[in-house]
């Protein structure tokens, strides 16, 4: 006998990682430089020098044992309390090193929050479109997920459908800004209307609704667009960051946990997610990379190549005649599937060797979604390939 929800998830693979196994397949087909590849989220730009010089030196200050060795379960201490110092400083918002639990990266930061703060029979909502992985890091946890559409063409979330959604059973939101795979960071003034929604609606069902905001892409936004720190606005928030995207260091696998210092069972929350990292088994985050940060703190991968390839694709996608959404943040454009089928849509960009994913599997119908942390050449070399696809769409003339 074996689990067959686990069977499903592995031998299921998402849309995401079927058209990247499908690429892999393409390029071995008709070479590497003629499959304009769109499909995965996996930082093009190589992370600062700073971050390898503190890798090679920790790895020859000649204490090896203890720096391979098991840390506390929830990060080594100086590491969470100079990670904290910063978050203080950046946010004005005073945390400690005790607020942080030290995660192999915000997969694991959402996995142990909702293992800690939601029970099976219970909800969770998502906005969509959504990070697919939520569906199966909220079900583990035997609880359902209550999908709620963002407004269509701002993909600002709609506080009135969050509000009626949210019932006795409702445990967590997640909110995930700036966004995959939008590209919309949320304003200021949609998370102070969530937040009265959670309060009002905490209020009514006498129990605490927990914030979840993810955030690997908080550093990753363009033309100084400002990035609400949601710990201000909702006292039972839990941040869930990685350094995957900032630093480029999504194979290495760190990232943390923050609770809220004002969240209202704050030590049995903390408590919980220590336990949900026990249960999961994740023992402790990597400990040569957690030694890492320290000397990182502050530096951020040169993020304007990204910015290079979003103008790039939005000028020249918006003349070929395609409606895109304009990302704020993140490193994803929305294409919107010019009859409304994104598969269809998906599939016959396919044709022309463009890999772009159906926004079926974000839990949102008509779109598809680009994702643009490639090298630059690659967007210059698949223009001609998007022309063509509006062409054949009846999009622009030929
Ligand atoms: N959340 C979102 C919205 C993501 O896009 C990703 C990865 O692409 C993750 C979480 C997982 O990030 P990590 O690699 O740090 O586990």
């Amino acid at each position: 006998m074996i689990n067959d929800k686990m069977y499903a998830l592995g031998s299921q693979r998402s849309e995401i990682r079927e058209l990247f196994e499908y690429g892999k397949k393409r390029k071995a087909e008709i070479g590497e430089e003629n499959v304009f590849d769109f499909s995965l989220g996996n930082p093009s730009v190589p992370c600062p020098e700073e971050v390898n010089e503190a890798i090679v030196s920790l790895v020859r200050s000649g204490n090896s044992v203890s720096l391979h060795g098991y840390t506390s379960a929830q990060g080594d201490k100086g590491v969470r309390d100079a990670i904290a110092s910063h978050i203080s400083r950046a946010h004005g918002f005073e945390v400690s090193g005790d607020d942080l639990y030290l995660t192999v990266g915000a997969a694991a930061a959402l996995t142990c929050s909702l293992t800690a703060t939601v029970c099976p029979g219970e909800e969770v909502i998502l906005l969509a479109p959504y990070f697919p992985e939520y569906k199966v890091f909220v079900e583990r946890t035997g609880a359902s997920v209550k999908v709620v559409k963002c407004t269509e063409g701002s993909f600002e979330p709609d506080v009135d459908a969050i509000r009626s959604a949210i019932t006795e059973r409702t445990a967590a939101i997640i909110v995930n800004s700036p966004n995959n795979p939008t590209g919309a960071v949320y304003s200021e003034s949609s998370i102070k209307a969530i937040v009265e929604v959670l309060n009002e609606k905490s209020r009514e069902y006498g129990r605490d609704i927990y914030l979840i905001a993810d955030e690997p892409y908080r550093e990753l936004v363009y033309d100084g667009v400002y990035v609400p720190f949601i710990p201000k606005y909702y006292d039972n928030t839990i941040v869930c960051y990685s350094y995957s995207k900032s630093l480029s260091l999504p194979g290495e696998r760190i990232g943390y946990c923050l609770v809220s210092p004002r969240a209202h069972e704050h030590l049995r929350v903390y408590l919980a997610i220590c336990g949900a990292g026990r249960a999961l088994g994740y023992v402790c985050a990597p400990s040569l990379l957690q030694k890492a940060i320290p000397y990182c703190i502050g530096l951020y991968s040169d993020l304007s190549v990204y910015d290079k390839n979003r103008q790039l694709l939005l000028t020249n996608l918006t003349e070929y005649g395609f409606e895109v959404v304009k990302p704020q943040g993140a490193f994803y454009l929305f294409i919107k599937a010019p009859d409304g089928n994104s598969k269809a849509f998906s599939e016959e960009a396919k044709k022309h060797e463009l890999l772009i994913v159906a926004s079926d599997s974000f839990g949102y119908s008509g779109y598809a979604r680009i994702s643009y942390c490639v090298k630059t050449e690659q967007i210059e070399k698949a223009l001609p390939a998007f022309r063509a696809l509006a062409e054949r769409l009846g999009l622009c003339g030929e």
